[in-house]
């Protein structure tokens, strides 16, 4: 099929639209649920935990591999991190980019965060980094229009491998 006769170049992600038509509803903070947990484990998506934070897959990924990494208590904030919140966050920042280096051997990275609700926050109350692996000619990191589908890796496969490489 050529560019000129493809009917639809949208990007394909309906649990974008499920993820943004929750927000309002859901009182619950999921990174707080998260940071409750007794160990990582697949039905919670925790990747891994320590004392200061945790990372956690993005149950509505903007790309396959998205992981979020937050401090483990609810703070908007970031100058109210204290500095061993802040290491903690930043080591877990290259520990999960050198996890998914491994298991998914992306071409680049987005790493960011949204502060705030006109910043893109989902959660605003508990701050957190995306991590979102990226690959040469993949769709643009929020896109209306796009030439490429996002076809969604299972969370739970994705999951296991990312354990595995921990
Ligand atoms: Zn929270």
């Amino acid at each position: 099929m050529t560019s000129e006769n493809r009917p639809m170049r949208r990007l394909w992600a309906p649990w974008r639209m499920q993820y943004i038509g929750g927000i309002e509803q859901n009182e619950e903070c999921f990174l707080c649920e998260a940071a409750k947990c007794d160990e990582p484990a697949e039905d919670n998506l925790v990747v891994w935990k320590d004392d200061l934070a945790l990372c956690i897959m993005n149950r509505y990924p903007y790309n396959n591999g998205h992981l979020l990494v937050a401090p483990l208590w609810h703070e908007a904030a970031l100058e109210q991190l204290a500095a061993d919140a802040r290491l903690a966050l930043f080591d877990g920042l290259v520990r999960t980019k050198g996890v998914l280096e491994r298991v998914m051997s992306p071409d680049g990275f987005n790493i960011g965060l949204n502060l705030g609700r006109a910043g893109g926050a989902g959660i605003e109350d508990h701050l957190h980094f995306h991590i979102v692996p990226r690959w040469n000619g993949d769709t643009n990191f929020m896109p209306v229009v796009a030439a490429t589908k996002v076809i969604p890796q299972s969370l739970t496969d994705l999951y296991g491998r990312l354990k595995d490489a921990l």
